[in-house]
């Protein structure tokens, strides 16, 4: 495999306006289904010091993915080219086993699609493997976008790219953060082929 593609999120950067999870709606035909990418907000203390945090989600295109795993009919499979992991929509029988096996409910159940599972595919999975039947979106380097949430990310807060220089980022805002005195400035080291954010 080529080097593994993967999302790089900064809470710090996040001011939670949705524009992330309304840009991938439009991109993917999503706007009257679940949603591929999630906006949630993280509570944390009690009134009056009450905190809550927006964290942007989806798909983690796990190293070992759990979906794959449990998937009877083959169709989840890990591109070798990216690591994207993809859902061939010739190959789903909707049986929920994928969703029901990820630990982030990422797969989500498409009652219009024939009840067939379906998630993100990091907008650069549109090709061989998915199903889709679209052309193969370029990668950055070759001309192409990075996938649409990145792009309409008002504040710069989401990122997208092989996991060596999303963890470059990582490290370069972990610096940051020490130097600001955050508590938040560790990052923790990754296999070279696992996937996540
Ligand atoms: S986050 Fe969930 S759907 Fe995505 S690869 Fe991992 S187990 Fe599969
Ligand atoms: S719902 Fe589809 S993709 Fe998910 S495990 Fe079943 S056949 Fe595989
Ligand atoms: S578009 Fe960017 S700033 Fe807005 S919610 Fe999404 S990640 Fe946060």
């Amino acid at each position: 495999m080529s080097e593994q593609w993967t999302f790089y999120f900064e809470p710090d950067k996040c001011i939670g306006c949705h524009a992330c999870s309304v840009a991938c709606d439009v991109q993917n035909d999503r706007v009257d289904d679940d949603n591929w990418r999630e906006l949630r907000h993280e509570p944390t203390g009690s009134f009056p010091d009450y905190e809550e945090t927006a964290v942007s989600t989806a798909c983690f295109h796990c190293g070992d993915a759990p979906c794959e795993k449990v998937c009877p009919t083959g169709a989840i499979t890990k591109r070798d080219s990216d690591g994207i992991v993809t859902v061939d929509q010739d190959k789903c029988i909707g049986c929920h086993y994928c969703g029901w096996a990820c630990p982030y409910g990422a797969p989500t159940y498409d009652p219009d699609n024939d009840g067939k599972m379906s998630k993100c595919h990091l907008c650069l999975g549109e090709g061989e493997g998915d199903g889709h039947g679209k052309p193969p979106r370029e990668k950055p380097e070759e001309g192409g976008n990075t996938p649409n949430c990145v792009d309409n990310c008002v504040t710069d807060a989401l990122h997208a790219g092989p996991v060596s220089e999303m963890m470059e980022l990582a490290s370069e805002a972990a610096v940051k953060r020490f130097v600001n005195g955050s508590r938040r400035a560790l990052v923790e080291p990754v296999e070279p082929d696992s996937g996540g954010d």
